[in-house]
């Protein structure tokens, strides 16, 4: 499952997996554990080299299953990764080619002993129907207009007791957007057989439904 931010992407996957019984894997919290693994160690986000290095000597783990909680170095840092700090600088970190390849080789680790032991896995991402598992059994690329994924990432804030307004949340969506699908390397874009699914006027209930649907089709 693919998509840009606030499209209700991870509620949904997560719901998902449980719906099917399945293990369930956000990618998008591992590229969050190394980029504040970066900014723990004082490196410029636009280092490469440097980024690179970090997420070497960093041991990052997280477990296949809905409400897993990444670590760095066997530390928790399931909220942390989810404070402005991290977001405002994970979209350079996750632009570095090599640290993607790493990511990437880990992520289909996971996936595929996953799949092994729980028969099926639900993957969000970017990238996931574009290069993580080109051959996933159903592809799907959630998307909705900006205005209701700011308002979906604003209350998702507040609920989380990060201070946040509308407007500063849709700058930085957008920003975010741009920049995940103007990078060099698996731009955020939808797989040619994605099904696009579009919940501006949906509710997670509407959106489980429809994807409940092409599951079983
Ligand atoms: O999904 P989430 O908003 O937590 O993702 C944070 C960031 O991680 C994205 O904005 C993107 O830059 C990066 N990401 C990525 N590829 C993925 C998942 C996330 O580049 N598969």
């Amino acid at each position: 499952m693919d998509g840009p931010s606030g499209t209700g992407k991870s509620t949904v996957a997560k719901r998902l997996a449980e719906r099917l019984d399945a293990a369930y894997l956000d990618t998008g919290a591992m590229y969050r554990a190394v980029t504040l693994a970066v900014l723990r160690a004082g490196v410029d986000p636009a280092d490469s080299a440097e980024v690179l290095r970090v997420a070497e000597s960093t041991d990052l783990s997280l477990a296949t299953e809905v409400g897993a909680r990444p670590t760095i170095d066997g530390e928790d840092v399931s909220a942390e990764i989810r404070g402005p700090e991290v977001t405002a600088h994970v979209s350079a970190v996750s632009a570095v080619p090599k640290l993607r390849e790493r990511l990437v080789a880990l992520q289909r680790r996971l996936i595929s002993e996953a799949k092994a032991v729980r028969g099926g896995i639900v993957v969000e991402g970017r990238d996931i129907g574009t290069v993580v598992v080109p051959d996933a059994a159903l592809k799907v690329y959630l998307t909705a207009s900006a205005d209701a994924r700011a308002q979906r990432r604003a209350r998702q804030d507040s609920a989380a007791g990060r201070a946040n307004t509308v407007d500063a949340t849709l700058a930085d969506v957008e920003r975010r957007d741009r920049l995940d699908s103007s990078r060099a390397v698996s731009p955020l874009r939808p797989a040619a057989d994605a099904v696009e699914v579009d919940t501006t006027d949906l509710d997670i209930d509407g959106v489980l439904d429809r994807l409940m649907d092409l599951v079983e089709e």
